[in-house]
């Protein structure tokens, strides 16, 4: 009998995004868990890439990236965060924003390194950095405004530790970091080998005249970072699975060496379209408002609710406790949700590792204003 398989991950599961989706399909629920628009995507994007496989961008795009993309890259970064990024040595184009941060982290990490993620987490950073031999330190945001305790943080640093994951705007929380989190940041790293790995797939949702406080801003706190970033997030594509890793040229080096063995390189037609697309400023920057409107609308919508939302600056996503509700556990009252009342959420546990529960909820509303309507007429009767 053929040995049975030890597993890697023992303790993971199917991840909460697709149990909830799958579910919401049964039982034909507005879907308000996993973080996807609803609209479609623009149709001039659409087009080009048409264009593109039509005139013959079909075979494989070089290992970094198609070139022109990177360029149009670095111009875009230089116009928003103020910093040169030499497209050649510095960018790499990857199939998504996760296979960026687990390619980083495999690119760092050797085994018993220690990575430091705060929680509730998106749910990739703690099994890519044990997939990779590394030690997960989580270290809790403070409820519920979800900040970070430095003082706690600086607890934590040991002579294992290799990184430091941060995300913002944050998924799931909609926590932005401010100016004094990049100077305690600053202050952590300095003089350790330390690495970042600055989760920025929601660099363009970010709300209420806040600032996006970029790494790509940092030069110091760039030279040992690693960027990630999504175009799925930016041009309503997630089902694109294409993004990028900004790195300096010494680490962006070792980071193709894991690349290369990997998907080596992306989907050419929609690199070359996304290469004349993106110079369109408006594309993304416009993206700001219409998010921040989705989200007033939604809170607007859910006013008279049982549900307390919690404050959300940026990201897709907006939290809300419910023990007004329910003493349920929040799995149980989010499968409840889209059983009976025909909207589905993602438990907030499903961000930590040992499933604290806080009872809080997280809803999307990158959805049509219809479907944020559907969905505030259905939770209202609870
Ligand atoms: N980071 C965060 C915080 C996310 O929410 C997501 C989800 N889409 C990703 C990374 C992954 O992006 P991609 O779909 O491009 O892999
Ligand atoms: N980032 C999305 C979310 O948080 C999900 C992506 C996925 O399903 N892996 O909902």
């Amino acid at each position: 009998m053929f040995p049975i398989l030890k597993s890697k991950l023992a303790e993971v599961g199917t991840t909460i995004f697709t149990t909830m989706s799958a579910l919401a399909t049964k039982h034909n629920a507005v879907n308000l868990g996993q973080g996807f628009p609803d609209y479609p995507m623009n149709e001039e994007l659409v087009a080009l890439t048409n264009k593109a496989m039509h005139d013959g961008y079909n075979q494989y795009a070089p290992m970094p990236g198609w070139l022109p993309l990177r360029e149009a890259l670095s111009e875009k970064i230089e116009f928003l965060y103020g910093t040169r990024i030499n497209p050649i040595e510095e960018i790499t184009i990857t199939p998504g924003g996760t296979y960026a941060i687990y390619s980083a982290l495999t690119t760092i990490i050797e085994r018993g390194d220690e990575v430091i993620i705060f929680e509730p987490a998106y749910d990739c950073y703690g099994p890519s950095v044990e997939l990779n031999g590394g030690v997960v330190v989580p270290i809790p945001l403070i409820f519920p405004d979800y900040k970070i305790d430095w003082v706690f943080v600086k607890t934590k640093i040991s002579n294992k530790t290799k990184a430091i994951i941060i995300n913002s705007p944050n998924n799931p929380t909609g926590s932005v970091l401010s100016e004094k989190d990049i100077e305690m940041i600053r202050s952590l790293v300095d003089g350790t080998a330390i690495f970042i790995i600055s989760d920025e797939v929601y660099e363009h949702l970010i709300f209420d005249s806040l600032l996006h406080q970029s790494i790509l801003r940092f030069p110091d706190l760039l030279e040992r970072s690693f960027v990630c970033f999504s175009f799925g997030k930016v041009y309503n594509c997630t089902g694109w699975k294409l993004g990028y890793c900004v790195a300096p040229a010494s680490l962006t080096k070792e980071f193709r060496k894991v690349h290369q063995f990997n998907s080596f390189s992306c989907f050419t037609p929609a690199q070359v379209a996304l290469s004349h697309f993106i110079k369109n400023k408006s594309a993304y920057l416009s993206l700001t408002t219409f998010m921040q409107t989705q989200r007033d609308a939604f809170k607007y919508l859910m006013r008279n609710s049982k549900f307390d939302f919690l404050e959300s600056s940026g990201s897709y996503f907006i939290c809300a406790k419910y023990n007004r509700i329910t003493d349920e556990a929040d799995k149980d009252f989010a499968i409840r949700l889209t059983k009976e009342v025909g909207v589905t959420t993602i438990p907030v546990s499903a961000f930590y590792r040992d499933g604290k529960d806080y009872s809080v909820l997280r809803f999307c509303f990158s959805k049509k204003t219809e479907t944020l309507e559907l969905a505030a007429e259905r939770l209202l009767l609870i």
